[in-house]
């Protein structure tokens, strides 16, 4: 099952995921943002198939991004199988909030557990922090 974890180093991202791999760019000072580390690290493992992004953080000279493909497998198949359990069911909807995990913005949970209706995480932020 995929669960977001608190990743900040590789090690720890290996524990969950032994696939997982690090990037660490250098760059002119502030001349690399999050969307492009993001980016790099969707590449980082996949060949070709995208890689969950575990990690990101943008520096002033270097910056640095981990992710897996494997994660990203675990995390398509919790949402699979969520899809599966929620079948039926008619989300409660709370837009104050959005998941971390997978990044729902609709606000969908479900109507008993609170958990997200997309892909089962107890992982919300609220939209306006
Ligand atoms: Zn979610």
């Amino acid at each position: 099952m995929y669960k977001r974890l608190t990743i900040k180093t590789l090690s720890q991202a290996q524990k969950a995921w032994p696939d997982a791999l690090q990037a660490k760019c250098s760059h002119d000072p502030y001349r690399m943002t999050w969307q492009q580390m993001t980016g790099i690290g969707e590449k980082l493992t996949g060949r070709g198939t995208p890689s969950k992004v575990l990690f990101v953080k943008v520096g002033k000279g270097v910056s640095t991004v981990i992710s897996s493909r494997q994660a990203q497998i675990d995390f398509e198949r919790q949402i699979t199988s969520t899809k599966a359990k929620n079948s039926g069911l008619t989300p409660y909807i709370n837009k104050e909030y959005y998941c971390e995990t997978c990044g729902s913005r609709s606000g969908e949970c479900h109507p008993d557990t609170g958990m997200c209706f997309i892909c089962d995480a107890d992982d919300w932020r609220p939209v306006n922090e």
